[in-house]
């Protein structure tokens, strides 16, 4: 069986492990077993759905410090951000553990006497997930625990530079009481994921990646067969920051929100759209923040910045830097690669910010993911808005000022599934919706209630109990003039 090394971007000689690279057949298995597996699973009761996903929860709670240290290992998060990786995942299973007790549909009253009418929700049967690294644990278990409650089985395909994460916490379920076969985990990359992503046994496919692998994704989907899709893909992330703003404030914001993460994060503060009346003092800030950032191995805990996944994403980000410069940008700090003692052969980028980045400039409007920060001077509010809103992606933007005029004003003009205020781009909170509009997404949103959505088919129920025909819509409210249609 063919396979393939998943290693730390760090220190790529250390090598995390072996994965299978898993065929059209390992997915037609894995979604064969999960769907075997589903139907008992869908008889159980939802509360007690629910007291397995809260133990799973206790125990990855009780693993966190080791499994940290394989997110920071295996996908290069410095430990802080690697906790919070964990941290996320044992909040959602206690949401969702909640979510098990509490309504699960909608009861209205009927415009006809004797009647009720009430929805439910279905499973969809076997779920099939195809994640990306960055969040290696927290995002299989933003789709793994809400589809469970919904009573499905699932086949999950981790990205080929996470599967240890997600073995590791796939067997944190397991061992708390999912059945092992409801959870099948295929690995490797295009080829598994196509397979499921097609696959006629997966009533559900839901995508977390970037926007031309989900685009693709999604349309195969679609075409072959019915299925809910769901697609979480990048952002252009934009913080607006007004000439009342608190600098301070917003150096923190844009420097935890730009290089948090090496700036991989689909929320990252990708441009920073400020007030040319403190762009110089706020750019001033940020960059002695940035040349203070300690790059290195991120188990050590005195790094603040890690790698970036690989090499092709280093020499993705270096081009990208180069032709923001050929288009006119000016280099304020970095651009180039780092070499931080003890990585060798690690992919490290310097914390850049660029100024003079103009709307149409590619640094202004494509993805970069990784901790580039790109400055454009706007001065009118509407303006600034209009930039924020000019890319294709519509995930997350913030913006900070002292006016709450100012701050609600922007709230209702951004055109974007998150908006923070006086805070960075970064930092959802489990118990509310993530996603956002345009092409991140197509209208789905993970976390908070409506997380579950993506997983399960609503159905309606009407149950008349009068004993003779009543017509809705007929019979409590005839035209004049009609007849009564026997
Ligand atoms: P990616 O699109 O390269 O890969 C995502 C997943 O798709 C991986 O598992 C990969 O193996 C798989 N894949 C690749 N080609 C495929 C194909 N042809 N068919 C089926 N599957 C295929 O993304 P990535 O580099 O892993 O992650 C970074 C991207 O994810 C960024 O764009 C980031 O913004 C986005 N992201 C979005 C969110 C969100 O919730 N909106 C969260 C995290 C990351």
């Amino acid at each position: 069986m063919a396979t393939f090394a998943s290693v730390n971007p760090a220190r790529p000689t250390d090598v995390i492990g072996s994965f299978p690279s898993s065929t059209a057949s390992d997915v037609d298995r894995a979604v064969a077993t999960a769907g075997e597996a589903q139907p008992a699973w869908a008889r159980v009761p939802v509360p007690a759905r629910g007291e397995i996903i809260a133990a799973a929860g206790t125990l990855l709670a009780s693993r966190k410090v080791e499994l940290a240290d394989l997110v920071a290992r295996e996908a290069g998060k410095i430990l802080l951000e690697a906790g919070g990786d964990v941290q996320e995942a044992i909040d959602m299973a206690h949401f969702v553990a909640g979510q098990s007790r509490a309504a699960w549909g909608e009861t209205v009253p009927s415009e006809l006497a004797s009647k009720l009418c009430w929805t439910t929700r279905q499973p969809v049967g076997v779920v099939g997930m195809i994640t990306p690294w960055n969040f290696p644990v927290a995002i299989p278990s933003w789709k793994i625990f809400p589809a469970l409650l919904a009573g499905n089985g699932i086949v999950i395909k981790p990205s080929e530079h996470a599967p240890a994460c997600c073995e590791a916490f796939v067997g944190a379920c397991t061992d708390a009481g999912v059945p092992e076969a409801l959870v099948q985990v295929v690995h490797g990359h295009a080829e598994p994921g196509a397979a499921l992503a097609t696959h006629p046994g997966v009533g559900a496919l839901s995508f977390t990646g970037s926007v031309p692998t989900g685009r693709a994704v999604a349309a195969s989907a679609m075409e072959s067969g019915p299925r809910l899709v769901s697609l979480e893909l990048g952002g252009k992330n934009a913080m607006v920051v007004r000439p009342d703003a608190d600098l301070d404030l917003a150096t923190d914001g844009a420097v935890f929100g730009a290089f948090g993460t090496a700036g991989q994060r689909c929320t990252s503060t990708s441009r920073l759209i400020v007030h040319p009346d403190v762009a110089g003092p706020l750019v001033d800030r940020i960059v002695k923040r940035a040349a203070e950032l300690v790059a290195g191995d991120p188990t050590n805990p005195r790094a603040d910045l890690g790698p970036v996944i690989d090499a092709r994403a280093g020499e993705r980000i270096a081009a990208m830097v180069d032709d923001a410069v050929a288009e006119g940008a000016t280099v304020a700090h970095g651009a180039s690669a780092l070499h931080p003692d003890g990585c060798v052969g690690g992919t490290f980028f310097a914390p850049t910010v660029l100024t003079g980045v103009q709307p149409d400039h590619r640094i202004a409007r494509e993805e970069v993911f990784g901790p580039v920060l790109a400055v454009l001077e706007v001065a009118d509010l509407a303006d600034a808005v209009d930039v924020v809103n000019s890319v294709e992606y519509g995930l997350s933007a913030a913006v900070y000022t002292s006016d709450i005029g100012t701050a609600l004003s922007a709230v209702d003009a951004i055109d974007a599934g998150i908006v923070y205020v006086n805070a960075p781009t970064i930092g959802a909170e489990i118990p509310l919706p993530f996603g956002g509009t345009k092409h991140t997404g197509n209208g789905f949103r993970e976390a908070g209630t409506r997380g579950i959505e993506q997983f399960s088919q609503v159905k309606t129920v009407y149950v008349d109990y009068s004993g003779r025909l009543q017509r809705a819509q007929l019979d409590n409210r005839p035209t004049p003039g009609a007849g009564d249609g026997t």
